[in-house]
């Protein structure tokens, strides 16, 4: 056995719908260094190996054999700040949301829409992170990436990371690429997105007028706590399902029977369908088989109530997604990594 790798380890504590399998090695890599010495000894011995970063878009239905490589570097830096730009670099398992609360506090514009998001910083591109109008490619300055396939280091630019709605080049290709660290372009003057759900309205509430970065990102915390589980008190992985993009000839055929889908316009004349609306219509909002279940309050995330497998879960998603094809004809893709 290596020296730093662990045996048989739960990964419970690793992956926020809570679920109890085991990993058959274990370790954590704190930079470079240990990224490329785990990365080595288990090509020498021929064990496969799945990177995990804050375990919040995995759904683990069984245990993993393989090397479960946990990133745990740390660091944070200004590499640039000129004529109103600055650019930050965070390394891979930087948590997400303090890396935010951070640039608002440097006075930094950007990422204000993109809080409270759990996971880390190097998972962040993978599907292109977004919410509340913004996604990271908006803010996105270039990324370091290890390849995997011939240990070289590589670094990507915007048009090279192909990012799409929650998609990436790097969820693509699946192994490939192990992201080491991320730079944002940030902004000392406030381009406020407010127009997505009810984030103005919440800023007016608030008496935030005009809105700083922080109060935005206060807003937004505050809508998120209102509507989402904590992965601490109730396990989940956010939206289990993307918002599918279909034709518009279908949004007005499902329209024709029902007036009040959701459904929101796309640059290339598509429609974004509102998934969680489809399944709170097919009633299963709320709906609970043993300790597997969908939210009382938000449809489109599953939950875990306590001792639920990820193959339960697995399963009422398979059931979610054949009664919506059935009653909308509209196709559910799950967003959660599945191993
Ligand atoms: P993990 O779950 O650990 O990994 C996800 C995938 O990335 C896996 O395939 C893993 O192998 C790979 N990976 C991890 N780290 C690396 C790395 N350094 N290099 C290469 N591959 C890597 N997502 C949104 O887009 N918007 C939201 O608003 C949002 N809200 C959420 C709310 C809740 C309550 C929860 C639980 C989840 C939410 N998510 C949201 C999903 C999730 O938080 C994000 O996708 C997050 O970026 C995942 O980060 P992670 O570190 O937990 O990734
Ligand atoms: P919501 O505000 O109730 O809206 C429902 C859906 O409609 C969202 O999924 C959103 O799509 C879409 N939408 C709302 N306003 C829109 C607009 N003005 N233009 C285009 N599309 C619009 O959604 P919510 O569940 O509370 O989530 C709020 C935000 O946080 C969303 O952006 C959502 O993606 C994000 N979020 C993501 C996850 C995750 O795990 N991926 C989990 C929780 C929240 P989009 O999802 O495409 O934005």
């Amino acid at each position: 056995m290596t020296a730093s790798w662990q045996e048989h380890v739960s990964l419970k504590p690793y992956n926020t719908f809570g679920i109890d399998v085991k990993a058959r090695y274990f370790t954590q890599a704190h930079n470079d260094g240990e990224v490329r010495e785990a990365l080595a000894q288990a090509r020498e011995r021929g064990v496969a190996v799945l990177v995990i970063g804050g375990g919040s878009n995995l759904l683990l239905t069984r245990d993993v054999d393989a090397l479960v490589l946990h990133i745990a570097s740390r660091g944070r830096r200004v590499v640039s700040d000129e004529a109103g730009r600055v650019v930050v670099e965070a390394e891979a398992g930087e948590p997400w949301h303090p890396f935010v609360q951070w640039s608002l506090q440097q006075g930094f514009c950007g990422l204000e829409n993109l809080s409270l998001i759990p996971g880390t910083v190097g998972a962040a591109p993978m599907q292109n992170v977004g919410a509340y109008g913004v996604e990271i490619k908006d803010v996105f300055a270039g990324l370091t990436a290890l390849d995997r396939e011939t240990g070289e280091l590589r670094d990507f630019g915007l048009e090279q990371c192909a990012f799409g709605y929650r998609d990436s080049l790097f969820k693509r290709s699946p192994g490939r690429w192990l992201i080491l660290r991320v730079r944002f372009a940030l902004s000392h003057t406030l381009q406020a997105h407010l127009d997505y759900g009810p984030v103005r309205q919440r800023l007016v509430e608030q008496g935030a007028q005009p809105p700083t970065a922080q109060a935005i990102s206060d807003a937004i915390c505050s809508i998120r706590r209102e509507k989402l589980p904590d992965p601490v008190e109730l396990g989940n992985a956010g939206s289990f399902f993307k918002n599918p993009v279909v034709p518009a000839d279908r949004v007005a055929r499902i329209r024709a029977e029902h007036p009040g889908v959701v459904a929101y316009p796309q640059a290339d004349g598509q429609m974004k369908l509102a998934a969680g609306w489809l399944i709170e219509q097919a009633g299963w909002k709320g709906f609970r088989d043993g300790d597997a279940g969908v939210h009382r309050l938000q449809s489109l995330v599953l939950v875990n109530y306590g001792q639920a497998s990820g193959a339960q879960l697995h399963g009422l998603a398979q059931r979610i997604q054949a009664d919506i094809q059935q009653k909308f004809g509209v196709e559910l893709e799950m967003e959660p990594n599945l191993y």
